[in-house]
């Protein structure tokens, strides 16, 4: 019975969120508990998700354990760097084996916007499409023909370094205007400080009572991801493009709003309107822990 049980960790800045999927991917236990930084603390942090999923399931879960992680990640070695937020910097850090000694379970690691792509697959039956995460980043992964996409250097889907507009503000990566200033969580919240309140859900708030700056800004926003949405589709193609990620909680209202934006885009082009982007669009169910799902299926 416990062959057909899988394990997904996605481990994020501020949580580590683990869940056991049963044989039809349905959730039977889903843990959380704060992520503490560098290796020690994210290796401790997973043991505690993973034994209290133990606990829960009352099983050994001695199968292979799937896990997302944010940054740039080497799958063959089970590697990340970059992982800013999480206190791991430019020095390749072995996590993989690290958590398969402290778990005493085989682990393979994934980051976790390609992990999040998986479980979006799985939760959607899609076997081509775009995921495209809206979180503090902006990034997206692909699955093509039932294949996930990492590209050679691992940079598939890095949608938020496209830069558009020359006269934008510096980015991170070191270029201007790109896509990330103008259409992520982060660019939002310096566009409309909100305080306590999540600034994505504060400023479609402020635009649906009719505040006329909200609308100003919210309106930019949308297209920043409509422009995304496009770029990503020109490449690829993809048969259903998924929103994810903490300003997707947002959920249908984002959907109504990406979707007007890309009508918008579409309405002088004959070429572009005969694609349907906007009908190709769905959003991550709120709270739907997409990644930790995508996780457990790539254990499996
Ligand atoms: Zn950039």
């Amino acid at each position: 019975m416990t062959a057909a049980l899988s394990v997904g960790l996605d481990i994020g800045a501020t949580k580590t969120l683990g869940l056991v999927l049963d044989a039809d991917g349905g959730i039977l236990a889903e843990v959380r508990e704060p992520t503490k930084p560098g290796a020690d603390g994210i290796v401790g942090s997973a043991a505690r998700v993973f034994d209290a999923l133990r606990d829960a399931t009352g099983q050994s879960l001695a199968g292979t354990v799937g896990v997302g992680i944010p940054g740039l990640v080497d799958v063959e070695r089970g590697s990340v760097k970059h992982a800013v937020n999480l206190g791991v910097d430019g020095d390749w850090l072995p996590l993989r084996d690290l958590l398969a000694a402290r778990l005493g379970v085989p682990v393979v690691l994934e980051n976790d916007v390609n992990a999040a792509t998986l479980g979006a697959a799985a939760l959607s039956g899609a076997d081509d499409l775009v995921y495209l995460s809206i979180g503090t980043g902006l990034a997206a992964g692909l699955v093509l023909d039932g294949r996930l996409r990492r590209g050679e250097h691992g940079a598939a889907g890095e949608i938020g370094h496209v830069p558009v507009d020359p006269q934008g503000n510096v980015c991170q990566c070191g270029q201007r205007g790109c896509l990330e200033t103008i259409a992520s969580g982060s660019a939002l919240a310096a566009a409309w400080p909100s305080g306590n309140v999540p600034p994505a859900q504060a400023l479609f708030e402020a635009a649906r009572s009719g505040d006329p700056s909200a609308v100003v800004v919210r309106d930019r926003f949308t297209r920043g991801v409509a422009s995304a949405i496009r770029v990503l589709s020109l490449a690829v193609d993809p048969a259903s493009i998924v929103l994810g990620g903490g300003v997707a909680q947002l959920g249908e209202p984002l959907r109504d709003a990406v979707a007007q934006a890309l009508l918008e885009q579409a309405a002088s082009s004959p070429f572009l309107a005969s694609l349907d982007l906007a009908g190709r669009l769905s959003v991550v169910p709120s709270d739907y822990p997409v990644a930790a799902v995508g996780a457990a299926f790539l254990g499996r």
